[in-house]
């Protein structure tokens, strides 16, 4: 079976694979609930919602970013305490060592950043994090996820700013041994399509022929052949795998 696949799971291309099928629960629908909990830097409560059940139908994008209804609970994979603004996946668990960046100017003014939307802000502020303690794959990720929050805003200069900054760390990980993407060449995939959106062709063109020197599986070929296409047409903006796939 073709797939991309991500550190965070696999990501399933087929159409009828897909479809009906539930990464979290039963029935073709989302679920939230909402939890008081306690942040476990500053020790206050507040209540928030969490996602109960979801439901994906159709293809990731290139960059793996899940189709709906899966797509529109991005806002429930980080979560900010409203009193010391800590930002984490999960702010009840216990936390990595991050009081004092939290406590720091610059975290405090990523937080409040009018140059992005609140939902990239907390990514952003969790990638932050993650950067400290050296967990560079996670801070890739948290602002990748940021830039899908800014794509989802229309805020695009702010998409580009995130997307440089995974690709930075997506690097910094691959240099520390660390991985993102389990599946030869899905790194390599998943980096030319941020340079790709933000804009550095060149960057990602070499990142192309990178990944293809490793040899991968046909839908990374496939995926990585598509964003050639696309660069040659100075085209930034968001494809799926299915386009890949159909081009082929
Ligand atoms: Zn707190």
């Amino acid at each position: 079976m073709a797939e991309i696949v991500g550190a965070e799971g696999a990501i399933g291309l087929d159409r009828k694979r897909s479809a009906g099928k539930n990464r979290f629960g039963k029935g073709h629908m989302t679920t939230f609930y909402r939890e008081r909990i306690t942040c476990q830097n500053c020790g206050k409560a507040s209540e928030h919602h969490r996602l109960g059940s979801s439901y994906q139908s159709g293809s990731p994008d290139l960059d793996t970013r899940p189709p709906e209804l899966v797509r529109s609970t991005l806002h429930a994979e980080v979560e900010a305490c409203p009193h010391c603004h800590y930002c984490a996946v999960d702010i009840s668990s216990p936390a990595a060592d991050a009081a004092g960046c939290v406590r720091s100017e610059v975290y405090q003014k990523q937080f409040k950043s009018p140059e992005y939307p609140p939902l990239a802000n907390a990514f952003l502020c969790n990638a932050m994090i993650q950067e400290g303690i050296a967990n560079f794959a996670a801070a890739g990720w948290a602002s990748m996820k940021a830039a899908w929050a800014c794509d989802d805003a229309e805020q695009s200069a702010a998409a580009n700013k995130c997307r440089v900054q995974a690709v930075e760390l997506f690097r910094k990980a691959l240099s520390a041994g660390q991985t993102f993407a389990d599946q030869l060449g899905a790194e390599d995939a998943m980096l030319v399509d941020l340079l790709r959106r933000s804009g550095q062709l060149e960057e990602a063109a070499k990142q192309i022929e990178m990944g293809l020197s490793k040899r991968p599986e046909e839908i990374i070929v496939q995926a990585l052949k598509f964003e050639r296409a696309l660069i040659a047409g100075r085209d930034f903006g968001c494809h799926t795998i299915q386009e890949a796939w159909d081009g082929q």
